[in-house]
């Protein structure tokens, strides 16, 4: 891992939701998950979180 780029890897971080029911990581805009116009693919469930820190 030659090139780490922070602004990068934080709005990639930032826009990636789990969800709540089936634990499954999805790319999506914060603005919409807040509004819960963005449903998970498997279980049609509007609830997520962020993944937490490492
Ligand atoms: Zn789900």
């Amino acid at each position: 891992m030659a090139t780490k780029i922070p602004e990068a890897q934080n709005r990639l971080f930032k826009n990636t939701f789990i969800c709540q029911k089936c634990q499954c990581k999805m790319k999506a805009d914060p603005q919409k998950v807040l509004k819960g116009k963005v449903k998970c693919r498997k279980c049609k469930k509007a609830q997520f979180r962020v993944p937490k820190k490492k």
